[in-house]
C-alpha cells in the first residue's frame, strides 16, 4: 500500500543512541539508518520513520577536508512516497501542523548518514536581553561586580527596537546551530520595567513556528532592597510579569540579595526570602521555577556561619510542592551551583539523601569558568563549573548545560553554539567514553529540553516535531569531540536554516 506523499522526506539519517533504543533497534555499529516521512493528516503532521540497512559510503577527500555532506535532493523528488514495507514503517511522531512553512522549504533532503538529533539542540538557560552588548561595556578588570555594575548601566539604555535587535540576532544564530527551543531570560526591575519581557513576548510570536522561544521573568536585582517604594515596585512588576500567559517560568538569583550590617547569616536568610518569594509566585500562577544559585567556589559549611549551600533548601522546597504548568508536573530548574565543584563525597553523600522530583541543575560552563576563581592561584583553582560527568553518575537529578550568556561582561567569548562547548568540556571533565559522550550530548539536547519543561522522551511523539542534522558527523562521540559547523536545522516538519560548508584546498 503506498504512503501518502509526504511534505519532508530525510533520507539515511544516523539516530543517536537512545532513540534506537526506543524504537527497540540495534544501537551497535550495525545500527540502521532510517529515512523519515513527514505527512500531512488532518490538523496535525505525523512521522513515519523506516529503519533500512542501505549504507552510505563517507570516503575522505582530501581535497574538501571539511565540505559538508548532506545534499538537498530536488531530482530525487519524485521518489518521495515511494511504497515502503509495511512491516518496516512506523509511526513515530505527530504534531499539530505549524501556522506557516517556509515557501522555499526544500522537500527531499539526503542526510547521507548524518546524525540527527529529534527534538533538536535546545538552550536551557540563555539571556535574551543582555546579548550582545560586549561594544557597549567598558572590560577593565574583568570581574562579576563589574559586569554587573556595567550591564546595570548598559541595561538603561534599553529600547524596544533595540532589544529586538539583540534578540533576533541570538535567535536566528540559535536556530543556524539547529537550537529549536530555548528557555530564555528577559529581565524584570524598576529600571527596565516590563520592556524586556514585551520585547521577548514580540520575538516569541515572530519565529513561533521555526524556534520555540519559552520566557521566564527574571529578577536579576535584588527582591528585597532597603528602599521600600523600590522593593514594592519590584514585586508588582515581576507579579505583573508573573501573569503574563507568554512567560512560562519565574526566576531570580538570590545571591544578590543583600543584609543591611554586611551579615553572612542575614544574608543567607535574605536569600531563603527571595526563594520563598519566588516559589509562592510560581505556584499562584502554575510556573516553573529557575534560580541562579551557589555561585561561588566555597565548600559548603555551617548555616551558624551563614556558610550553608542553598542547593539543600530549594531541594527541601522543591520535595514538598507540585503543581502543573500547561498540563505538565512544574520543573525546579537551578542554574550555575558552582560551589557543587568544591563539594566532598560526604557533602554529596548528604545531598543525596534529598534529592526532588523534577528537579534539574544546569551548569553554565562559558560564564562559570570565565568568571569563577579569579581570586585563586592559578594551580590550585578548581575547575570552576560543576562536575556534570561525575554528579550525573551519584546524584540522582537531571543535568544539562547552556551557554548562558553571548557578548557581554559575563561570557565574552562564544558564539551561541551549544555544540561549540562540548569539546573543551572532554578535556575539562576528563572523559570521551561513549557513554559520557552521550551524557553531554543529552546535556545539550533531551537533558536540556527536560530542564526546561518541553517533552523530551523519543518515545513522545512531539519530540520527532524537530530534527538537527550534524553534517558529516557519524555518531555521538564524533559530534561531541568534534562538532561540525554544518548543520541542518527542521522544526515543525520544515526545514528552517541550513549552514554548509565549502572546504577548498588549492
Ligand atoms: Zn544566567
Amino acid at each position: 500500500m503506498s504512503v501518502p506523499t509526504p511534505s519532508l522526506t530525510v533520507r539515511n539519517v544516523r539516530l543517536p543512541p537512545a532513540a534506537y533504543r526506543a524504537l527497540n533497534l540495534d544501537t551497535d555499529a550495525t545500527a540502521p539508518l532510517v529515512d523519515l516521512d513527514y505527512i500531512a493528516a488532518n490538523d496535525a503532521v505525523e512521522v513515519h520513520l523506516t529503519p533500512h540497512d542501505a549504507s552510505v559510503e563517507q570516503r575522505f577527500d582530501p581535497a574538501q577536508p571539511f565540505a559538508s555532506t548532506i545534499r538537498i535532493d530536488a531530482a530525487d523528488d519524485a521518489r518521495r512516497g515511494v511504497a515502503r514495507e509495511a512491516a518496516e514503517r512506523r509511526l513515530v511522531g505527530r504534531f499539530p501542523s505549524p501556522t506557516s512553512t517556509p515557501a522555499a522549504a526544500p522537500r527531499c533532503i539526503d542526510a547521507r548518514g548524518s546524525l540527527g538529533i529529534p527534538g533538536g539542540l535546545c538552550h536551557p538557560h540563555i539571556h535574551l536581553d543582555k546579548c550582545f552588548l560586549l561594544d557597549r561595556c567598558t572590560l577593565s578588570d574583568g570581574t562579576f561586580s563589574e559586569a554587573l555594575t556595567a550591564t546595570a548601566s548598559a541595561k538603561a539604555e534599553f529600547t524596544h527596537d533595540d532589544l529586538v535587535a539583540r534578540g533576533r540576532r541570538l535567535i536566528a544564530a540559535s536556530l543556524s546551530h539547529g537550537v529549536t527551543s530555548m528557555r530564555a531570560f528577559v529581565e524584570v526591575d524598576p529600571t527596565v520595567g516590563l520592556r524586556c519581557v514585551e520585547a521577548g513576548i514580540a520575538l516569541q510570536a515572530e519565529f513561533a513556528d521555526r524556534c520555540h522561544v519559552q520566557l521566564v521573568a527574571f529578577a536579576q536585582d535584588p527582591l528585597f532592597y532597603p528602599d521600600a517604594a523600590k522593593q514594592q515596585r519590584m514585586h508588582q512588576l515581576l507579579r505583573h510579569a508573573a501573569q503574563s500567559r507568554q512567560v512560562d517560568v519565574v526566576g531570580s538569583a538570590p545571591y544578590v540579595e543583600s543584609s543591611p550590617e554586611g551579615d553572612a547569616v542575614q544574608q543567607k536568610t535574605q536569600q531563603r526570602r527571595n526563594i520563598d518569594f519566588v516559589f509562592k509566585l510560581a505556584e499562584e500562577f502554575g510556573k516553573h521555577v529557575d534560580f541562579h544559585l551557589d555561585y561561588d567556589l566555597d565548600p559548603p559549611g555551617a548555616a551558624a556561619e551563614g556558610r550553608e549551600a542553598m542547593l539543600p533548601y530549594v531541594l527541601g522546597l522543591s520535595r514538598g510542592r507540585s503543581w502543573d504548568v500547561r498540563g505538565q508536573t512544574r520543573r525546579v530548574t537551578i542554574g550555575h551551583c558552582t560551589k557543587l565543584s568544591v563539594y566532598t563525597e560526604g557533602d554529596i553523600a548528604a545531598l543525596c539523601e534529598g534529592v526532588a522530583e523534577g528537579v534539574s541543575v544546569v551548569a553554565l560552563p562559558p560564564s562559570d569558568m570565565y568568571m569563577q576563581g579569579r581570586d585563586q592561584p592559578y594551580a590550585s583553582r578548581s575547575r570552576a563549573t560543576l562536575p556534570l560527568l561525575e554528579l550525573h553518575k551519584t546524584l540522582r537529578l537531571s543535568w544539562a548545560m547552556g551557554v548562558n550568556n553571548v557578548a557581554n561582561l559575563f561570557t565574552p567569548q562564544g558564539d551561541a553554539d551549544p555544540l561549540a562547548m562540548l569539546p573543551c568540556m572532554v578535556g575539562v571533565w576528563q572523559s570521551a567514553k561513549p557513554r559520557d559522550c552521550e551524557t553531554l550530548l543529552n546535556a545539550v539536547s533531551t537533558s536540556a529540553r527536560y530542564a526546561a519543561g518541553f517533552t523530551c522522551s523519543y518515545d513522545d511523539a512531539a519530540v520527532w516535531a524537530d530534527l538537527t542534522l550534524l553534517d558529516g558527523a557519524s555518531g555521538v562521540q564524533d559530534a561531541v569531540c568534534a562538532p561540525p559547523f554544518g548543520r541542518l536545522t527542521i522544526a515543525k516538519g520544515s526545514m528552517v536554516a541550513q549552514r554548509t560548508i565549502h572546504s577548498t584546498l588549492f
